[in-house]
């Protein structure tokens, strides 16, 4: 059986076809311009490809609320032309079951599908990059509630040497206007790969990022947390980020997973697939809630 996947991403659109067993069969990418333009792409490229259903991991903030009249929709986001769009309606055109949850959601999925949270009813998946989310799986299954979790809007105490502004237009300290790539970039003035050997850059970032992941720890519990998009290529950060997390935690919380922290707080598993794998899960999904 063939199934679609499309990660639709603020920058880039990637559109896969695959199986229920999870393997890709091909792939492609576009770019993100207006929805006019994006969304014929994307619509030519599956209408001839044969699939019974198409899972969707987008951007957002979007409504994942079945019995909402907006259900579908990409609400508040930044990208103006996107503000208030209804990518489901118009991904109706190609007249199959469509699987519609968050980018980071997705991720989540793909990885308790295929990767290091199978086997695991609960865990988070943070990706840091040009934006922070998370997806949340609860007792195997999306966590969605009145919208969805933004994490990366979660408030962080700032570093007492730290008097960088942050980006975000609405938060002075939240966790992504501190620690995604492109704070990273106006802080310090230079993109973060080109920061490699500067310690005291991921120092700061890790110290950010163990809070973010303490408060996930403390409200979630989630059985393991899975750190992915670009900033997370820095491997050096995930010891720092989980003897933080240990120094903050200050031994408050005593689990056979914090005493393995290595086995906790790791990177993602599936080559940065676990995107549109996930989405390939939410259409097989969609599919059997269809029948
Ligand atoms: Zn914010």
């Amino acid at each position: 059986m063939l199934l679609g996947a499309l990660e639709a991403g603020g920058t880039k659109m990637v559109m896969a076809v695959g199986n229920e067993y999870g393997e890709i069969l091909m792939q492609s990418s576009i770019p993100t311009e207006t929805p006019d333009l994006t969304m014929n792409r994307i619509i030519n490229y599956f209408s001839d490809k044969k699939i019974a259903a198409l899972g969707v991991g987008s951007f957002g903030p979007v409504d994942l609320d079945r019995n909402s009249k907006s259900y579908g929709f990409i609400t508040s986001t930044p990208k103006k032309s996107w503000v208030n769009y209804n990518l489901l309606e118009t991904l109706k055109a190609l007249q199959i079951p469509i699987g519609f949850d968050t980018d980071v959601n997705a991720s989540v999925l793909g990885e308790a599908t295929w990767g290091c949270l199978k086997d695991l009813s609960s865990g988070v998946y943070i990706t840091i990059g040009t934006g922070i989310g998370a997806g949340v799986m609860i007792n195997g299954n999306l966590l969605h509630g009145m919208l969805h979790p933004e994490v990366g809007h979660m408030l962080l105490t700032r570093h007492e040497k730290d008097d960088y502004s942050g980006i975000c237009p609405y938060h002075p300290n939240c966790f992504e206007g501190l620690a995604s790539g492109p704070s990273i970039e106006m802080r310090w003035g230079r993109k973060a790969i080109d920061l490699q050997d500067h310690p005291e850059v991921w120092e700061l970032e890790a110290f950010y990022i163990a809070q973010g992941l303490v408060n996930i720890i403390l409200t979630y519990s989630p059985h393991r947390i899975i750190l992915g998009g670009g900033v997370m290529h820095q491997k050096q950060l995930f010891p720092m980020i989980r003897s933080q997390v240990l120094r903050l935690l200050n031994g408050y919380i005593k689990t056979p997973q914090l005493t393995n922290p290595d086995e906790y707080i790791v990177p993602a598993s599936l080559k940065d697939n676990q995107g549109i794998l996930g989405c390939l899960e939410l259409a097989k999904r969609e599919l059997l809630l269809d029948r």
